[in-house]
């Protein structure tokens, strides 16, 4: 399946002016927000259009799906990361093929990769980038870690070597309103900054926003947005 390049370099430019726009209303720069690309069911050739439409973060939420696509795009130079939730008998394989593990919820899951990479003999010193995958909503979603554990589970991350503590995931339930979305970005935005305090790091990743509700998600703070299909279209 071919991706036609045009219409993804106009898709790219469209994305990128609304996140300039909402960055500027917010007083911040629009380089200050990366665009993560979200590329779970789209064939390897729309990852390709998009690199070359500039985009350099890519996200996939299945390990799986990932070891099929990576060979005809892992040589591109851009920043790899998991977004979905990852099973702690994936996390081997998902340190050894991500750049950036954005969905940590566990200590458990953290001694995982942490200990995969300290194993690798091919890591060589590497350390994987890890944010913290905060649950805002409880009755919505399995995954991320309550609130009132995050502290805890920051620390242990610390004590590991091999990660890279960079900060803070949310995916809050879906509402037909962006606007509804604003208190758990805020809520997400606060978190960090108690926990900046506490712990005396710097924290400095909010990954927050989808495709529906970033501009929104900017406007809170987000320095991180996660975009499928506002760039590659609907998901079938
Ligand atoms: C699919 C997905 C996205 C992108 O969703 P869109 O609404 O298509 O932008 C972002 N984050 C995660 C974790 C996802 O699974």
């Amino acid at each position: 399946m071919g991706f036609d390049s045009a219409a993804m370099a106009q898709s790219a430019a469209d994305v990128r002016q609304r996140i300039a726009r909402a960055a500027a209303r917010s007083g911040r720069r629009a380089a200050d927000v990366t665009l993560v690309a979200i590329s779970k069911t789209f064939p390897a050739a729309a990852i390709r259009a998009a690199w070359e439409a500039g985009i350099r973060h890519f996200g996939e939420n299945r390990v799986q799906e990932w070891e099929s696509k990576r060979g005809e795009v892992a040589h591109l130079d851009a920043t790899w990361h998991l977004v979905g939730h990852l099973q702690t008998n994936k996390a081997r394989r998902a340190a050894g093929l991500f750049d950036s593990v954005d969905s940590v919820d566990s200590l458990d899951l953290a001694h995982r990769l942490d200990s995969a990479l300290r194993e690798d003999p091919h890591s060589g010193q590497r350390r994987l980038r890890v944010l913290l995958e905060i649950r805002l909503a409880p009755e919505e979603r399995k995954s991320g870690v309550e609130p009132s554990e995050l502290e805890a589970l920051a620390r242990g991350v610390l004590l590991l070597p091999r990660l890279e503590l960079a900060g803070l995931m949310c995916i809050p339930p879906p509402a037909g309103n962006p606007e509804e979305m604003r208190p758990f970005f805020r809520r997400l935005r606060e978190l960090r900054d108690t926990l900046r305090a506490s712990l005396g790091v710097p924290l400095p990743a909010l990954s927050m926003g989808m495709s529906h509700d970033f501009e929104v998600a900017i406007e809170e703070g987000a320095t991180e947005v996660r975009l499928g299909t506002a760039l590659f279209g609907s998901r079938s």
